[in-house]
């Protein structure tokens, strides 16, 4: 089953996540792929795949992302931000960080958790049914 997959990640962060996505490039490719502008344009150069591309993050991407969330248009964030520097559009990133505990949506936020996710069978397996909060 193809799955939205939103895909984010920082300054300092994108190395890591360029790293993370060519080794997953397999599983990403079967899905739908968004991201913040800025991720989404390395992302599309180094994986070769289609990328949709928001805006970058600052200037609204993260907020668009969690309209996404909020719309239940998403089904997973792997979001490597950057713990060690602030950003300007910080509120915009708890916000985004909120939607997905919100809405129960499965979200990474470093390799290791990126890795479990992307090899649980809960996240492979099609029938797997993300119990979606009736609020
Ligand atoms: P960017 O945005 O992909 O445009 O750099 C990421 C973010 O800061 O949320």
């Amino acid at each position: 089953m193809q799955k939205t997959i939103a895909l984010v990640a920082h300054d300092h962060k994108k190395p890591d996540l360029v790293k993370w996505s060519l080794a997953h490039r397999s599983e990403l490719s079967k899905h739908k792929l968004v991201a913040t502008g800025t991720t989404g344009g390395i992302l599309k150069k180094e994986l070769n795949l289609d990328v949709h591309c928001f805006n970058s993050g600052p200037l609204g991407g993260d907020q668009q992302i969690g309209a996404l969330i909020a719309e239940h248009r998403l089904d997973c964030l792997i979001f490597f931000w950057d713990p060690l520097n602030p950003a300007p559009h910080d509120p915009d990133v708890k916000a985004l960080l909120r939607l997905c505990s919100v809405w129960n949506l499965p979200v990474a936020c470093n390799v290791a958790t990126a890795d479990m996710l992307f090899t649980s069978p809960a996240f492979l397996e099609a029938d797997y049914q993300q119990n979606i909060p009736n609020f």
